[in-house]
């Protein structure tokens, strides 16, 4: 009788300790892949990468046009696909009809391969920049075994994503050159010439910079000025400290920016964009983020993670 009242008790402490981590650390995952409310409205989903293997998770960001057009901007680490795969199951997404590469990096373009074979896709969209590597190969192989388009952008290009939302193509320029022993050592070369694009549904505008450096940042400047500003950021290369000068963050001067990253880049880029004004986000801490608008320059914002810390402020 005395044995069964302690495991008992302990079962009510092991009950009471479940429920209250649940009440600390709530979890809007279901609520952020609610595709029931996207109708009419630009809506892009920053997924949170897990890492499963040593290299940092990587990008990727589910968009739905106010039309219902699917567009998946980078696909993270192979070891992300499950990740991927899960949040567009959640929508109950079976098409991708665009699947853009902000560059060929394995940390955004690793689940490629997966997707291409297990989702119906539209078309890839890529810059023209080749790589050598496995998970490159892969996914070209992936693309040609499927018969899958293939469109390669360059800076002017433009192209509509449904009937109402426009994407620009600000960079890299056409004709890119190779150094001499491309691809050796060409992390930076291939960072610097990320597609960047602008997507701009009525009076709200996104901007998707992949992961270019402050190199790549004064060119874009040099050519856009002005045309660069947008009320949402992905914040260039996970929010690290190669990239966001300040001549950039002004340029932009965002609203709402968000790094996806499973850890903290540097906290002083964080800390930046929220001085600067700007809802500031990363995806370590936060979780998935969902940035939704109506083209009205309003946004609404969800996260699948409250903050328990202010370390970031
Ligand atoms: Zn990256």
């Amino acid at each position: 009788m005395k044995r069964r009242s302690v495991i008992l008790a302990l079962a009510v402490i092991l009950l009471l300790t479940l429920t209250s981590f649940a009440q600390e650390r709530a979890d809007r995952f279901e609520q952020i892949f609610d595709a029931s409310q996207d109708a009419g409205r630009l809506t892009a989903r920053f997924l949170q990468l897990i890492t499963r293997m040593d290299e940092k998770s990587g990008d990727s960001t589910i968009l739905t046009s106010p039309d219902g057009k699917v567009m998946v901007i980078d696909g993270g680490n192979p070891s992300t696909f499950e990740d991927v795969d899960r949040a567009l199951k959640a929508l109950g997404i079976t098409r991708i009809d665009y699947l853009v590469a902000s560059h060929p990096h394995v940390d955004h373009v690793g689940s490629f391969a997966q997707l291409i074979y297990n989702y119906e896709i539209g078309a890839v969209y890529t810059s023209e920049l080749e790589y050598t590597t496995s998970h490159y190969r892969n996914y070209m192989e992936a693309i040609e075994n499927t018969k899958t388009p293939h469109i390669i952008l360059a800076e002017g290009d433009s192209f509509m994503f449904g009937q109402h939302v426009k994407v620009e193509i600000l960079h890299p320029p056409a004709g890119i050159e190779y150094p001499a022993n491309y691809p050796q050592g060409a992390t930076q070369f291939i960072n610097n010439r990320s597609l960047v694009m602008k997507m701009t549904f009525k009076d709200s505008s996104f901007l998707f910079t992949g992961d270019v450096y402050v190199a790549a940042e004064r060119d874009i400047i040099g050519r856009y000025g002005d045309k660069l500003k947008a009320d949402v950021l992905k914040v260039p290369h996970h929010g690290d400290s190669t990239s966001s000068s300040k001549s950039f963050r002004d340029a932009v001067s965002p609203k709402v920016a968000v790094m996806m990253h499973d850890a903290i880049a540097d906290l002083r880029i964080f800390q930046n964009y929220s001085k600067a004004g700007a809802q500031t986000f990363v995806t370590s801490v936060d979780g998935a983020v969902l940035v939704s608008t109506a083209g009205d320059g309003e946004y609404t914002i969800i996260t699948q993670f409250d903050r328990v810390t202010d370390f970031l402020n």
